[in-house]
C-alpha cells in the first residue's frame, strides 16, 4: 500500500480457483468499489455474483483486529456446537476474562519460545501447519520452508489436501507430474464440454459464461453435463447423465471399452503411453448395459454419450469436487484422463481434461509444495537429490526429511495419540471443513498449544485457538496467486490494514527469526518471490549445485517458459504473468487399469467413520438403498435411509467468512436447505419447509473416557483427557425443500454452515 494508490488497482478475485481480475477504485474517503479486469485473461472484464461483491466485505464488521491469548476451553465450551455430554468438565468461567489481547512483539516472541520449548520436549515432529488455498504464495514460500527446513519435519498440509489431491495423485499417475494440460481458451475451442462432478454454472461461472458463449456463436458445441443432481449447469446441457453418486468410474471404464471398440484411438499417440492393454483388459467387460445397471441411469443416455465423445475430437473433460472429494477420487481421474490418452485428446487445442480447482490458490500451494507429500517447486521429496538441493539453497540446518509428513485427514488422531504437541491453523477453519470435524474440534481441545492466524471473528477455529493472530485479509495484502490453468496473477493491496493486522508471510518471519533461524529477513514479497522463482530454475537441472548467487535459467514450473526476477518496483506494477498458449509436451504418458475392485471396494465400518466421503457410492452402498425404509406408519416411514451430497451455491464461499458478510449473497439462499426427491419426502410425509433430523447411518466411535486413559501413544505421553470436548451424537436439523432434479435416495445440504 501506498498513498498514491488511491485510483484504480489492478488485483485478483480471492474466491474461487477462475482466479478473475478485478478493477479496484479507492476514492478519496477510502470507498472501495471492484469492477472486472477487462485486461485480464481470466474473465476480460466479467465477475459473477461473490466477485462483484467484494466491495461489501471490506468493512471492520467481524474482523480480528489485534492478537491475543484465549482461554480456550472456556471459549468452546461457550461455543460448543450441538448438545455436549454430561461429561463434559465444567469449566468456571464466571469471573475470569476470555481473552486477554497483547501486543506483536509479545505474542511473536512467546510463540517462538513456546514453539522451540516443544521441540525440546517432544522433538522436532511434534509441530505441524495446517494452511489454506487462500494464503498467498508467498505465505505458502515462507510457511513450507520454515517447517520443512528449519523446524525439520514435513507436517504442513493445506486445505487443498481436501479438494485437490486426488487430482494431483492422478496427473502424477497419469503424466509424473503435477500439471495442467489445458487451459481456458480450450473451453472456448472444444466442440464437446463434459462435466463431471461439477456444477460449474455456481462454482466456477465465469469458465462457464466462456463456454456458453463461444456456444451462442456455435450451436453445433455440445455439452454434457454428468452429475446425481440436475443442476443449474443442466440448464444448458445437451444431454445430462444423473448417475449413481460414485459411480463415475464404471461409466469411464465403459468409455474406454466404447472406445476400442469403435476404433477411436490415436495410434502415434498411444506409442508414448504405457500400460494402455492393461487399462483395456481392466475395461473390457463394461459393456454399455453393465455401466447402465451400475450407474443406475438407462443405456440410451449413455450410448448417447459414448457416441457423442467417439465422435468429437476436440473434447474438454472439465471435472471438480464430485470427482476429487471421494475415497476412489484419484481413480475416477485415471479414468477420465485414459479416455483422453487413448484418442490422444491431451494438451491439444480445444481437448484435454481439465481440473477445475475450487480456491484461488490451491495451485500456487502446490507450486511451492506447501503439502505433506510434496517439495518446493515440485522437486520430489522422495528423491534424496531434491531433497538435498532445496536444503542447500535455503541453507537449512539440517536435511529435509525423508518421511511424509501429517496430512489433514489424520491431524485429529496425530493430536490425540500425542504425535502432535502444537498446530499453527492459518487462514481456514478446520472445525467446520474438514472431515470429522467434531473429532478436530476435541483434538484443539486436547492440544497443547493452537495457534490460530486468520482476519474474522467469525471462523469456529478462531474459539479452539490459545493464540489468535490477526491476519491482512483481500484488499490489505499483497503478492501472488496460481488459477486452475497455472496462470500467476497479482493480488494487490487496496487500503491499510485494518487494526494490528498482518501478513501471513511476515508472521511466520518474525517467528522463524526469533526462534534463531536465519534465512527468514524478508522485507517485502517480492523477496519470497523472486526466492522462489530461483529455486525453480533448478527444475529440469538437479544436477546442479544451486545458489540463489548464480544466474539460473527461470523456468515456469509445468510449461518450460521465461519466468521473471522482478525488482520491488516492477512487482508492485506488473500485470498478470502471461504464459501464452505453449502446449506441454508429453512424452510418455501412462494408462492406469481401473478394476472393479478399485472403484467399487466398500470400506470396513471402522473405515467409513474415517473418512466420510460426501459423493461416494458403490454398488454395495445401492443394494442398502434398496432396503432403506424403516416400517411405514400411517402410510408414511419415519425414518428413510438417503445419501448426502454436499457441495456449494452459487453466492456463498467456503465457511461463509467473507461472504456472509455481503447483503446481496444472504438473499440468494439463507439458510442450508435440505432438498429431497419428491418420492423420498412423500415417504416420510414432509413438505417444504417441514424440519428433518439428519444423523449418520453409521453410530459415531468415539472413546469414553476409560479408554482414551488406556490408549498410550507412540511417544509415551498420556492423552490427558480431561481436555477433551466429546459430542455424543452428531445431527442436523434442516428445512426440507424439494425438488426432482434429486435421485431418490439422495438428499443435498450446501456445505457452507457450520
Ligand atoms: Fe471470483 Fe470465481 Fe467469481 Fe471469478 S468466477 S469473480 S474468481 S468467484
Amino acid at each position: 500500500y501506498t498513498e498514491e494508490t488511491t485510483s484504480t488497482i489492478r488485483t485478483t478475485c480471492p474466491y474461487c480457483g477462475v482466479g478473475c481480475g478485478v478493477l479496484a477504485s479507492v476514492d478519496a474517503t477510502g470507498v472501495v468499489s471492484v469492477k472486472g479486469d477487462p485486461e485480464h485473461p481470466a474473465n476480460f472484464g466479467k465477475l459473477c455474483s461473490k466477485g462483484s461483491a467484494l466491495a461489501q466485505t471490506l468493512g471492520s464488521e467481524r474482523r480480528l483486529t489485534e492478537p491475543y491469548y484465549q482461554n480456550k476451553q472456556a471459549v468452546m465450551q461457550q461455543h460448543r456446537p450441538i448438545q455436549l455430554g454430561n461429561d463434559f468438565n465444567t469449566i468456571d468461567i464466571s469471573d475470569e476474562p476470555l481473552t486477554k489481547p497483547t501486543d506483536w512483539n509479545n505474542v511473536l516472541d512467546d510463540i517462538a519460545t513456546r514453539l522451540n520449548d516443544t521441540i525440546a520436549k517432544h522433538g522436532r515432529d511434534s509441530i505441524m501447519f495446517y494452511v489454506s488455498g487462500q494464503l498467498l504464495t508467498e505465505d505458502y514460500y515462507v510457511a513450507n520452508k520454515f517447517i520443512k527446513g528449519f523446524i525439520g519435519n514435513n507436517n504442513i498440509d493445506s486445505n487443498s489436501r481436501l479438494c485437490m489431491s486426488s487430482a494431483v495423485a492422478g496427473h502424477k499417475r497419469a503424466f509424473g507430474a503435477d500439471l495442467v494440460p489445458g487451459n481456458y481458451e480450450d473451453l472456448e475451442s472444444c466442440d464437446l464440454l463434459v462435466l463431471v462432478g461439477s456444477n460449474m454454472a455456481w462454482c466456477h461461472p465465469i469458465l462457464f459464461g466462456r463456454f456458453l458463449a463461444a456456444k451462442k456463436i456455435d450451436p453445433s458445441k455440445k455439452l454434457i453435463v454428468i452429475d446425481p443432481r440436475r443442476t443449474d449447469s443442466c440448464e444448458f446441457a445437451d444431454l445430462h447423465l444423473p448417475i449413481a453418486a460414485g459411480t463415475d468410474t464404471h461409466l469411464y471404464n465403459g468409455l474406454l471399452h466404447y472406445l476400442e471398440q469403435q476404433g477411436c484411438c490415436d495410434e502415434r499417440y498411444l506409442k508414448q503411453c504405457n500400460d494402455v492393454d492393461l487399462a483395456l483388459e481392466a475395461a473390457k467387460t463394461w459393456s454399455i448395459d453393465k455401466v447402465a445397471q451400475a450407474c443406475k441411469i438407462s443405456a440410451d443416455l449413455i450410448r448417447q454419450f459414448y457416441q457423442l465423445v467417439a465422435a468429437n475430437d476436440k473434447t474438454v473433460t472439465a471435472f471438480s469436487m464430485g470427482v476429487n472429494q471421494s475415497k476412489s477420487g484419484t481413480d475416477k481421474v485415471n479414468a477420465i484422463i485414459n479416455s483422453h490418452l487413448y484418442t490422444g485428446r491431451v494438451g491439444k487445442v480445444g481437448a484435454s481434461p481439465f481440473s477445475l480447482t475450487g480456491q484461488p490458490n490451491a495451485m500456487g500451494g502446490r507450486e511451492v509444495g506447501a503439502l505433506a507429500n510434496l517439495l518446493a517447486a515440485h522437486l520430489d521429496l522422495s528423491n534424496g537429490i531434491h531433497r538435498q538441493l532445496v536444503a542447500d539453497f535455503w541453507q537449512a540446518p539440517q536435511s529435509i526429511a525423508p518421511e511424509v509428513g501429517i496430512q489433514a485427514c489424520d491431524a485429529a488422531d496425530a493430536i490425540l495419540d500425542g504425535r502432535i504437541k502444537a498446530i499453527w491453523i492459518m487462514a481456514t477453519n478446520p472445525v467446520v471443513s474438514l472431515p470429522e470435524a467434531d473429532k478436530f474440534r476435541r483434538a484443539l481441545a486436547a492440544c497443547d498449544l493452537v495457534i490460530v492466524s486468520d482476519c474474522s471473528v467469525d471462523s469456529d477455529t478462531v474459539k479452539c485457538a490459545d493464540i489468535v493472530l490477526p491476519a491482512q485479509g483481500w484488499g490489505e495484502k499483497s503478492g501472488t496467486v496460481t488459477n486452475s490453468e497455472r496462470r500467476i496473477s497479482r493480488q494487490r493491496a487496496l487500503k491499510p490494514a485494518l487494526g494490528l493486522a498482518k501478513p501471513d508471510w511476515w508472521i511466520l518471519s518474525q517467528v522463524a527469526t526469533r526462534m534463531g533461524l536465519a534465512g527468514f529477513d524478508y522485507q517485502h514479497p517480492s523477496e519470497i518471490f523472486n526466492e522462489y522463482v530461483a529455486l525453480t530454475a533448478y527444475k529440469n537441472d538437479p544436477s546442479q549445485v544451486p545458489s540463489i548467487s548464480n544466474q539460473p535459467r527461470y523456468l515456469n514450473l509445468a510449461k518450460d517458459l521465461p519466468m521473471p526476477i522482478l525488482n520491488r518496483a516492477d512487482y508492485d506494477v506488473m500485470t498478470p504473468f502471461q504464459w501464452g498458449d505453449q502446449r506441454i509436451t508429453m512424452a510418455h504418458s501412462n494408462f492406469i487399469a481401473i478394476t472393479p475392485s478399485d472403484s467399487a471396494s466398500l470400506p470396513n465400518r471402522h473405515q467409513r467413520r474415517s473418512r466420510p466421503e460426501a459423493n461416494d457410492n458403490t454398488e454395495s452402498d445401492n443394494r442398502e438403498h434398496d432396503n432403506r425404509r424403516d416400517k411405514p406408519h400411517n402410510g408414511h416411514s419415519s425414518t428413510v435411509h438417503l445419501r448426502l451430497i454436499t457441495g456449494r451455491l452459487r453466492d456463498q464461499w467456503h465457511t461463509m467468512t467473507r461472504t456472509g458478510l455481503a447483503p446481496q449473497l444472504n438473499q440468494h439462499e439463507s439458510a442450508p436447505m435440505l432438498t429431497l426427491h419428491p418420492d423420498d419426502a412423500k415417504q416420510l410425509g414432509v413438505e417444504k419447509g417441514d424440519y428433518v433430523q439428519l444423523h449418520p447411518r453409521y453410530e459415531q466411535n468415539l472413546p469414553n473416557k476409560q479408554q482414551q486413559k488406556q490408549r498410550q501413544p507412540h511417544n509415551g505421553a498420556a492423552v490427558d483427557s480431561n481436555t477433551d470436548i466429546e459430542v455424543l451424537e452428531q445431527k442436523v436439523i434442516a428445512q426440507v425443500a424439494i425438488s426432482d432434479g434429486m435421485r431418490v435416495g439422495d438428499a443435498f445440504m450446501p456445505m457452507h454452515w457450520s
